[in-house]
């Protein structure tokens, strides 16, 4: 989305001054406002957040404020889409950059959806009825409406098993989008065979780049999306950490590939990492595969444990950093002002079906699993 840039002085606004306005903004509001931030906003932004979480979380701490009239949203388009959708509809939800989306759930798209569901109905013919469409959350609001149509759930990183398997109670198949990564590591976590039990969808080529025996053989069809931060974690890291410090913990995002996830030795959300290392023994070693903003944060909240992340290169999510305590100074003061500037608003007819596969996914609830 287009954001128009910010009136100058703004931008003129040392990290201090921005602070201290921020601060004066936030106490004029009260109890009017809640601000939420995702783990990986950088600390100048968490010093502000109420709730801090991961995309489920945060998406459940949206729906128990009813009290808040202003929801500031530090995280990226789609979790301020999810929520307005579980929000009363008297509530605004602000996200206070416009250009803060994410380039995973840009690759998945509703045409793209609607023309794989149409071809496989074509290949699977009354079969079809047996196809759960199941979203990461990552995904526009209304592909979360696509999914909610047509008897699916949205699903986290942190209940994603749980969210694959009441799919597969509910039919045969599960067609998953936007991350291959989520979706593959899930099916193998539950059981289920790489080779034999998935495909992926190419929405740039026909029947998704598959032959019709394939796409009726497959449990899972999953689309050819990816997270560009989490992809970047390899094997040979995994190696060169475990030859650096004999007795390492390697604990990964399921974002990233199948392998990478194979190779570590834990695997979960970013909740899930964040309470690893929180119990974790001081004097505990523990290189993480996600993004860096959230590493950094762990590595200063537990000095006495050896915390850093996989990938020597700094891999902070680019979309996220678009949240500058600038951009939060501004719609803040706006509000104090009675102007609401940056609000997500999801169409109601599109909000109406991603409602019911958001509630999907919250009654399905969060499975941590080792
Ligand atoms: S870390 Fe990856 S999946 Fe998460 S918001 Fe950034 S690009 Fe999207």
């Amino acid at each position: 989305m287009y954001q128009a840039p910010l009136p100058a002085i703004y931008t003129e606004l040392s990290d201090e001054a921005l602070a201290e306005r921020i601060h004066a903004a936030k106490a004029k509001l009260g109890k009017r406002l809640v601000i939420l931030g995702h783990h990986y906003q950088r600390d100048e932004i968490i010093a502000f957040a109420d709730y801090r979480g991961d995309s489920y979380k945060l998406a459940k701490d949206a729906g128990s404020h009813p009290e808040a009239e202003f929801i500031v949203f530090c995280g990226v388009h789609f979790m301020a889409e999810s929520a307005d959708i579980l929000t009363e509809t008297d509530q605004k939800v602000i996200l206070p950059n416009l250009a803060a989306g994410c380039s995973m759930a840009d690759m998945a798209n509703l045409f793209q959806v609607r023309s794989c569901w149409k071809q496989l109905g074509e290949v699977l013919g009354d079969d079809l009825k047996g196809v759960i469409p199941v979203t990461y959350i990552n995904s526009a609001a209304n592909l979360k409406g696509f999914v909610g149509e047509h008897s699916g759930t949205v699903c986290t990183s942190t209940n994603a098993p749980g969210a694959v398997e009441w799919a597969l109670e509910q039919g045969s198949k599960v067609l998953f989008f936007p991350d291959q990564h989520l979706g593959r590591n899930t099916a193998v976590k539950l059981g289920f065979d790489a080779e034999r039990d998935t495909l992926v969808w190419d929405p740039f080529k026909p029947l998704g780049g598959n032959t019709v025996e394939r796409l009726r053989e497959a449990k899972f069809i999953l689309w050819k999306g990816h997270c560009s931060v989490h992809k970047r974690f390899t094997v040979e890291q995994i190696e060169k950490a475990r030859k650096e410090f004999p007795g390492i913990n390697i604990l990964v995002h399921p974002e990233c590939p199948l392998e990478v996830v194979q190779a570590s030795d834990f695997a979960g959300s970013t909740e899930y990492i964040i309470n690893k290392v929180a119990g974790a023994e001081p004097g505990s070693a523990w290189a993480v595969g996600t993004e860096i903003n959230l590493v950094n944060r762990l590595a200063k909240e537990f000095p006495d444990r050896t915390v850093f992340c996989l990938d020597p290169e700094i891999c902070p999510c680019s979309t996220m950093y678009r949240i500058h305590p600038s951009f939060l100074c501004w719609v803040l003061e706006r509000l104090v002002e009675g102007e609401v500037v940056n609000h997500i608003e999801v169409p109601p007819e599109t909000a109406k079906w991603a409602k019911v596969a958001l509630k999907r996914m919250l009654d399905i609830g969060a499975t941590v699993r080792d």
